[in-house]
């Protein structure tokens, strides 16, 4: 097989390109080696944390910023439109595919529509918030369910109405241009070859420069009050989509969809 570095930066480009990720036969048929050998190829990927795959390890689900999957958030641009896999990811498209998109979603507080331009030199000016529920030293846990979690919220007052409603733990508070400063800066050079993953203090250092320290992001392990277990456990398993279209009428427990078993490439 090719470079895994090569197939990588396929995948993210058609993923850029076209608003979807190529199908395994695809990247086969680019590299022109057979299935078995794209699949691997695309486990091996999956493994080092630079895509997901389904729980069949056929199928690209994400590859970050990008989602194959609605999570709740649509970005559209001038030449394509995709799903965002959550706040982060989709303030982060606009400056890899260099123009203005159009990010909206639902706010999980209230359940009203959220829409806002954002541009690829400079942050938005919006009073909106988002919120991450997952400590970042846990995101890979589930990746899906960390995604998931990191929504735009009308005010802070409607993050503490959502975290009252479906008793989750508070996670971080980010104003816009702090979320678009991360956004941007942690997926530079992502369509790039030479791209490679931050060790964790490099990880540190960025979010530090940000004014986002503490243990949610990493500074000192977190609190292991709860056990080991993923910030995941113990809540109510959510359909992200759901979730953030969901009023708090909706989020009653009684009024929940049965929810989806394991989530696509979760734990690797
Ligand atoms: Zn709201």
């Amino acid at each position: 097989m090719h470079d895994l570095a090569d197939v990588r930066v396929f995948v993210y480009r058609r993923f850029a390109e076209r608003g979807d990720p190529p199908r395994p036969e695809e990247v086969a048929a680019e590299f022109g080696v057979g299935a078995a050998e794209a699949l691997e190829a695309l486990g091996a990927l999956h493994d080092a944390h630079l895509l997901v795959l389904d729980e069949g390890r056929r199928r690209i689900v994400m590859a970050h910023p990008w989602s194959a999957v609605p999570l709740g958030f649509v970005v559209a641009g001038r030449r394509a439109k995709w799903w965002g896999g959550c706040a982060w990811d989709s303030f982060a498209i606009p400056a890899l595919v260099g123009e203005e998109c159009l990010v909206a979603t639902h706010c999980p507080g209230c359940g009203r529509a959220l829409a806002l331009d954002v541009c690829p030199g400079e942050p938005p000016t919006s009073d909106l918030m988002a919120h991450f529920l997952v400590p970042i030293p846990r995101m890979w846990d589930d990746v899906m369910f960390a995604c998931g979690h990191q929504a735009l919220f009308c005010s802070e007052e409607h993050v503490g109405r959502w975290l009252r409603v479906t008793r989750s733990p508070r996670g971080a508070l980010l104003d816009m241009r702090t979320l678009w400063l991360l956004a941007t800066r942690w997926y530079t050079g992502r369509l790039t070859k030479e791209y490679r993953r931050r060790t964790p203090d490099e990880a540190r250092a960025l979010f530090q420069e940000l004014g986002l320290a503490g243990p949610f992001w990493g500074d000192e392990a977190p609190e292991r009050d709860s056990g080991d277990r993923p910030v995941s456990q113990g809540l109510r398993r959510t359909e992200p989509a759901l979730l953030a279209r969901s009023d708090p009428a909706v989020l009653a427990p009684a009024a929940r969809p049965a929810t989806r078993g394991g989530a696509p490439g979760g734990r690797s």
